[in-house]
This record gives C-alpha cells, sequence and structure tokens, in this order.
C-alpha cells in the first residue's frame, strides 16, 4: 500500500478545513498508510482531532517561528520543515491543501525533493509509482487529466473537491518529533504588517458560507444589504471583480481566476454576471443561489436557484424573514 503523507495547515491553532478534506480523501485511499505532517509551535493541540479524522501517525516539526503572529513569512521555514519531514516519513505520495501556502511552497519543495507536482487538482487517485489526477484549467473551463510517476508525488488539493469526514482511528496516535530549528538569519524577508482580512471576521477559504457581491450592487446601500445578509447567515463576504472595480469592496475578497479558489456548501451570487474569470473560483460550490435582474445572466447557468429580480428588493427581503425565524427560535 502507498504511503501518503498529507501536510496539515493550522491556522491560529486549528486545523483548516481544506486540510481535512485531504486527510479525509487520503483516509479514503490509503486507511491506516497515512500520517500527518505538521510544522507548528504547539502541534498538541491538533493530535484529538487528527485522531478524530482516523490518523494514527504523526510527523511534527516543533519550532517557535511557526507561532502565530511570527515576523517571519512561513514559506522558508514550512519548506524547510516539510522538507526533513518528507525525509523521515519517506512517502509516496504527499498531500497539500491547494491555498496561497501551497502556492508559496510545491515549487520550492518539488525542486528540493527532485519530485514531480500536480497543483490545484480536484480529484485524484494513487496507483502504484505515482498519482493520476484531474485539474481545472482554462479558467475551470476545461478538465485535464494528469499523471505523475516518481515517488515522492507532491499533489496539492483544491478545497471542496471531498468531504471533510469524521473516522476514529483504530489506534491511538504515535507522535513522530522530527529534529528541526530553523534559523531567523536564514530569512531573507521579514514580514512588516497584517492587514486585516477583507471577509468581515471569516475566512473565505474556510466558509461553509459565502455571499458575493457584484457589480449589481453599486452603493454603500447595497453593501451594507451584503453584509447583513452575510452576517445573519454566518457568511464571508467575497465579491467579483466588477464590486471591486467600484470601490466597493477590498481586492483581497476577489473570488475568481485571479483571486480567490472558494468551495463552500453555499455559494450566494449577487448582482454578478458570471463571467468565467468569476465562474473559475466558485465553480466547486455545492449549493449556488444568484440574484439577478438579467433573467438570462450566465450566471444562473452555475446556479442551483435563481432568484431573477432587483437585488434592492429581494436582500431586504431575505434579511426580514431571516431575521423573523431567528427571532421566532428565540
Ligand atoms: C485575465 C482576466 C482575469 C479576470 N479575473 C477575474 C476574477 O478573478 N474574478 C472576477 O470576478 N472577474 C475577473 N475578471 C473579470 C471578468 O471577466 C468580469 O468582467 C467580472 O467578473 C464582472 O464582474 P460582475 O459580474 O460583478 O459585473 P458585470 O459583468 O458588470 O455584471 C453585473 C451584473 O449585475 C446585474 N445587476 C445589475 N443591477 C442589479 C440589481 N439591482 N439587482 C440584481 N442584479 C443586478 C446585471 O444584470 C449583471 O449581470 C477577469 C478578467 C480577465 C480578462
Amino acid at each position: 500500500m502507498p504511503r501518503l503523507l498529507v501536510f496539515v495547515e493550522i491556522r491560529e491553532g486549528r486545523m483548516t478545513r481544506p486540510s481535512l478534506e485531504a486527510l479525509s480523501r487520503c483516509r479514503e485511499i490509503g486507511g491506516t498508510s497515512v500520517a500527518a505532517a505538521i510544522a507548528s509551535d504547539a502541534p498538541a493541540a491538533c493530535f484529538e482531532a487528527l485522531a478524530r479524522y482516523g490518523i494514527e501517525e504523526a510527523f511534527v516539526a516543533t519550532d517557535p517561528v511557526f507561532a502565530p503572529g511570527s515576523r517571519i513569512p512561513q514559506g522558508a521555514p514550512l519548506a524547510a520543515a516539510l522538507a526533513r519531514i518528507a525525509e523521515q516519513a519517506a512517502p509516496d505520495v504527499v498531500v497539500f491543501p491547494s491555498g496561497e501556502t501551497a502556492r508559496e511552497i510545491l515549487g520550492a519543495l518539488a525542486v528540493r525533493m527532485a519530485a514531480p507536482a500536480l497543483p490545484d487538482v480536484s480529484r485524484f487517485d494513487v496507483f502504484e509509482g505515482g498519482v493520476e489526477a484531474a485539474r481545472p484549467v482554462f479558467a475551470a473551463g476545461f478538465m485535464a487529466r494528469v499523471r505523475a510517476e516518481g515517488a515522492p508525488v507532491l499533489v496539492s488539493l483544491r478545497g471542496g473537491s471531498y468531504a471533510a469526514s469524521e473516522y476514529p482511528a483504530a489506534s491511538p496516535l504515535r507522535v513522530r518529533d522530527v529534529p528541526f530549528a530553523f534559523d531567523e538569519k536564514q530569512s531573507r524577508t521579514t514580514l512588516r504588517k497584517v492587514t486585516a482580512g477583507a471577509s468581515g471576521g471569516v475566512d473565505l477559504a474556510e466558509a461553509a458560507v459565502v455571499v458575493a457581491a457584484g457589480r449589481g450592487v453599486r452603493d454603500e446601500q447595497g453593501k451594507r444589504l451584503i453584509e447583513e445578509l452575510a452576517a445573519l447567515l454566518g457568511a464571508a463576504v467575497g465579491a467579483s471583480r466588477g464590486a471591486i472595480e467600484a470601490g466597493l469592496f477590498p481586492a483581497a475578497s476577489l473570488i475568481g481566476q485571479t483571486g480567490k479558489t472558494v468551495a463552500p456548501d453555499v455559494y450566494v451570487a449577487v448582482g454578478i454576471s458570471g463571467a468565467l474569470q468569476h465562474v473559475a473560483g466558485m465553480a466547486d460550490s455545492r449549493t449556488v443561489i444568484a440574484v439577478n435582474k438579467d433573467p438570462d445572466a450566465p450566471v444562473f447557468r452555475h446556479a442551483t436557484y435563481g432568484i431573477a429580480g432587483d437585488l434592492y428588493e429581494i436582500l431586504p427581503a431575505w434579511i426580514k424573514a431571516l431575521k423573523k425565524k431567528a427571532a421566532a427560535s428565540g
């Protein structure tokens, strides 16, 4: 059975949702031959959760450089720690949750480990000697079937491609400490400032629900409606290029080919036409609700539920209904 190693990304002390999805998929393929790779200042915080996801072995590099708020950009220490872990774990496949971290370190690790890499795949299978995967290309307009042979093969998996499912581990977690110390002098870059996230407190990549605004949201009143709806649904706020160009939403909330890729359970597209470049960033969403006053808008082709109408009438009615429901349930 090929050995699979999953890089588990930790944010604010918690394993990220895409990491849990990657763990679940690997467990499905590899059973007990799946191990977790963790680089953290306080790894023990996630041991219990790893066991809940059926993981029986974790390779752990502990160093203060990984502490939240560290002034050292994480790319260099993470790549160094994961290379050490991979040396010790000797996996056939290393799986990363796709995202900014993977984008930053996958190439560097592939070079360092002389390993083939399959970035940003939405499906993958492991066979003796390699990996076969499906990868959305040309703004998710086509799927490419790709195959890499060798050991290890590095794979980054798009969020939302598989469900994160708990599965009790049969035996207690074996923790393998991997000797690692990052010399801060090795880092040639310094983190100067972290500006506040754009999604009103809910991380776009983690969010189960996303409310995204388009150019149809044309003023402060529309922006308030989006934010109020998002707050009531516990959603993160995203935006299309059209809404960002209008100056109402920050660039960090951009979803699409040149922005973030999200795959929430529910994606609410408000006043968004559904251009290919936008759809590229939300095509894996499970349920799509589109609100657009043009019944022929392309976004309706991607919608599970479509509401053809003016957002300035629909959103207030929706918000009112949600408030009424919340009040009724105490
Ligand atoms: C190389 C490249 C990369 C790109 N990358 C991205 C990307 O990453 N993300 C992205 O989003 N775009 C990207 N774009 C831009 C993309 O092509 C579209 O121009 C953009 O997505 C349009 O944004 P929009 O849907 O908000 O605006 P529009 O296309 O102007 O659509 C606005 C929609 O709002 C509806 N509307 C208007 N008023 C109301 C109302 N009162 N109530 C309800 N509906 C209303 C209209 O019917 C219309 O459908 C990229 C383009 C290029 C060339």
